[in-house]
């Protein structure tokens, strides 16, 4: 015993003086960085300063003319404190050489770039790969991206983007981790971790930029730039924490965001930018805006361009992206007395911090190594991965009569305009892919049946019978193959194709830019032209397995009723087209869970799963009752629940063991499940774990998502699975913005989704 407790004290020593060595090679560090960027600022002038403030995009630079081009004689006079999606390790040497042999003080640049879901190899759009729930592969991801990004001269990256969104009218809602603030802070983290690695010098980390801040996502009627209007409360309780757990885990920069907060545009918002980021949060890095966002701020109806860029950089903004507010206005407002001498130096010193801590003081072309450009991007390793991560974001979300997995010996015809489109495949924000590369569908059925069985293919469809709206949803180099043929003729081959076919996969759905930036729409079905093509193809009593493209929930209440068996695919990346085979063919059994409630229809938008109470709440189960809080013409239950995703096999929950229901305020409970797996094949289970705290002074959530564990089962197999929960678990910002747990009482639930769930319950003393 004696010997143990020697044991403990030693190793307890051994660590506190590892930490404190490494606190100490920490402040020698910062202290060196220090000493470094205070020689540097002392030999600038104003002007050079404030030219660090600076990130236009790219703009006309081409290989071989940087020095040349408008944006090339800027740098030369220290105007550009960094660019942005400016791509190719060889072409950002070039820019970069200016920037360090031909500048008065040979500051090297930032180069920053989308790198959102991958680089050139690409993984699912956010929202798909949040439905994972595997924070390593997240992360995994996130290295990878990181890996190919740097090999190609990039060394920041404007990601993640962890605005929670409870409106899928909303396009970027594809670009986020969906609605839920436990889970999108863990994503957050393992996205920061999986960018910068343990150590920013690394010739293969990146610096990220967590975005947009703040409450983005909350855009009145899903309309993007739009108002955002909300409580202290909410923010702190549902919007905020995944902003903060990306600053906890190192975020080295933050992007504002273009939405106003409390009547002020974030970009001016010195109570998100200041009071709360760097103050509350103690926040290092820098923060750049979104584009334009200081010009914005004129339309927003906050001034001139001089009044706004002084309104930004007073809020808090370091770096201006494109607008040059800063750079054409700064210096008068210094004259003016507008703003202070210690603003400007703040700022350019945050920015300078960022490039000493990437280590491009020490070699400016750290991420130019035209020789890993080569090696290291897009590789069969790295193609792999993604296949991998791809198949564990799909959501499987109907199998009646087990259709799926199919038999690799049928007869499958393939319909549908998504079937035959690898420029749809990688989805929005994928910047550094090369589109014309992805598998589409069609390749990757092809591969997976090999000569056993066979494959028929039509288009079936138009994307939509609004050219206009097709237009409008398919930019950017991703239009659907055009050919002459009328509808009815596509109907009339499809039909053929049908016929001629055991099983029928019909590709549908949003093409990949109908989801994103400047993407919301207000009607979520599936384009009426493809839902024709649908209903015609159930008529022929063939088998039918809805492959499901989008970007956002969508409002599938007809498809649920009336075709068998529906994946949800989202846009999976550049592998994409293997990973579904993978998927249909059953090598891979599907596990992904929903990270965002799909509606019945529009009106009940926004619907989430940890809303509050009403008064008049419906008893359970039910749907209309004369004044309770519901609607006339639908009940209040979403189609499909948050954290819902089936599986080839299945799973049975038993009840909740508590090891108390007793929970002292410095103490812990722990909550056992056994899941076991009943049915005949080998599958992964997210157990997720949720709490109802029934007493509050304020109102709280009828559920929230406090845990969770992705298991692997073998058929027959039973796993126990355990939470352990504290008291910081339950806890919460009250009215008076404390952060609390208050004593009482405390449902506890266990389930396979937010619905479906075993329930138990404990008492916080
Ligand atoms: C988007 C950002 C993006 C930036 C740079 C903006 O329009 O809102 O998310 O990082 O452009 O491309």
């Amino acid at each position: 015993m004696t010997n143990k407790k020697e044991q403990m004290k030693k190793i307890v020593f051994i660590i506190s003086a590892f930490v404190s060595l490494s606190a100490t090679a920490q402040t020698a560090s910062d202290a060196k960085m220090d000493a470094f960027i205070n020689g540097l600022m002392k030999k600038m002038t104003l002007d050079e300063k404030i030219g660090q403030l600076n990130l236009p995009g790219s703009g006309d630079i081409v290989t071989g003319q940087a020095s040349n081009s408008d944006i090339g004689k800027k740098i030369r006079e220290g105007k550009v404190g960094g660019l942005f999606n400016i791509k190719g390790a060889d072409k950002i040497r070039e820019v970069q050489r200016v920037a360090v042999e031909e500048t008065r003080l040979k500051i090297p640049l930032l180069f920053g770039m989308d790198v959102i879901h991958g680089y050139r190899t690409t993984f699912p759009i956010p929202l798909g790969l949040s439905c994972s729930w595997d924070m390593q592969l997240v992360e995994e991801s996130a290295r990878i991206a990181a890996m190919e990004a740097s090999a190609d001269g990039i060394c920041w990256t404007f990601s993640p983007m962890v605005d929670i969104a409870r409106d899928p009218r909303w396009g970027r809602i594809s670009e986020g981790s969906g609605e839920d603030v436990y889970l999108g802070s863990a994503v957050a983290k393992a996205m920061v971790k999986g960018y910068q690695g343990n150590d920013l010098k690394k010739d293969n980390t990146i610096l990220s930029c967590v975005k947009h801040y703040a409450m983005y996502g909350a855009a009145e009627g899903g309309r993007d730039y739009n108002t955002t209007d909300m409580s202290r409360v909410r923010m702190f309780n549902e919007y905020l924490p995944p902003y903060k757990a990306a600053i906890d885990a190192g975020a080295g920069s933050v992007m504002a965001s273009f939405n106003e907060v409390d009547g002020i545009p974030a970009t001016g918002n010195r109570f998100l930018m200041t009071d709360v980021l760097r103050r509350q949060w103690g926040f290092k890095g820098f923060v750049v805006t979104d584009y334009t966002g200081i010009n914005e701020m004129i339309d927003h109806g906050m001034g001139d361009l001089q009044q706004v860029s002084a309104l930004a950089l007073h809020a808090g903004i370091d770096m201006d992206m494109v607008g040059e507010g800063f750079l054409t206005t700064l210096k008068r407002s210094l004259q003016e007395k507008k703003i202070t001498q210690k603003e400007i130096d703040d700022a350019c010193r945050l920015v300078l911090q960022a490039k000493y801590k990437l280590g491009l003081f020490e070699d400016p072309y750290r991420y130019c190594n035209a020789e890993r450009a080569k090696t290291d991007i897009y590789t069969s390793a790295n193609r792999q991965r993604a296949r991998q991560i791809a198949a564990e974001s799909f959501v499987l979300l109907k199998n009646q009569n087990k259709v799926l997995p199919l038999k690799r010996t049928a007869t499958i015809g393939l319909i549908g305009p998504l079937g035959d489109t690898r420029e749809n495949m990688a989805g929005t924000w994928s910047v550094a892919t090369d589109l014309s590369k992805s598998i589409s569908l069609k390749e990757g059925l092809e591969k997976a049946l090999g000569t056993n069985g066979k494959l028929l293919y039509a288009k079936g469809s138009s994307f939509s019978a609004d050219s206009n709206f097709e237009k409008r949803g398919t930019m950017f180099g991703r239009e659907l193959k055009k050919d002459d043929h009328s509808s009815a003729e596509l109907l009339e081959e499809a039909l053929r194709v049908a016929n001629q076919s055991d099983v029928i996969i019909a590709a549908m759905g949003e093409a990949s830019e109908m989801s994103g930036e400047s993407s919301s729409r207000t009607n979520l079905d599936i384009p009426g032209i493809q839902k024709e093509l649908l209903a015609a193809l159930l008529k022929t009593g063939k088998p039918v397995v809805l492959v499901l493209f989008t970007g956002r929930p969508l409002t599938l209440t007809w498809e649920q009723a009336n075709v068998p068996a529906i994946l949800n695919v989202w846009f999976g990346g550049s592998e994409a087209g293997d990973a579904i085979a993978d998927v249909l063919f059953g090598k891979v059994n599907p596990s992904g869970k929903l990270t965002t409630t799909f509606p019945q229809n529009v009106g009940q938008i926004p619907l989430y799963y940890s809303h509050k109470n009403t008064g008049r709440p419906l008893p359970e189960g039910k749907w209309f009752e004369k004044f309770r809080s519901n609607y006339l013409d639908v009940s209040n239950d979403p189609l499909y629940p948050f954290g819902y995703g089936l599986s080839y096999t299945d799973f049975s929950y038993s009840e909740i063991k508590l090891s108390s229901d007793q929970l002292k305020s410095n103490g812990t409970i722990t909550a056992t499940i056994a899941v076991t797996n009943t049915g005949n094949l080998e599958g992964k289970e997210v157990v997720q774990l949720y709490i109802r705290d029934m007493v509050g002074s304020i109102t709280r959530p009828v559920k929230e998502l406090k845990g969770f564990q992705k298991i692997s089962l073998k058929p027959g197999e039973t796993k126990n699975v355990s939470f352990t929960i504290g008291s910081n678990d339950l806890k919460f910002y009250n009215s008076e913005m404390k952060y609390v747990a208050e004593p009482g009482d405390f449902k506890l639930f266990i389930g396979g989704n937010s619905r479906d769930v075993k329930e138990s319950s404990f008492t916080l003393k």
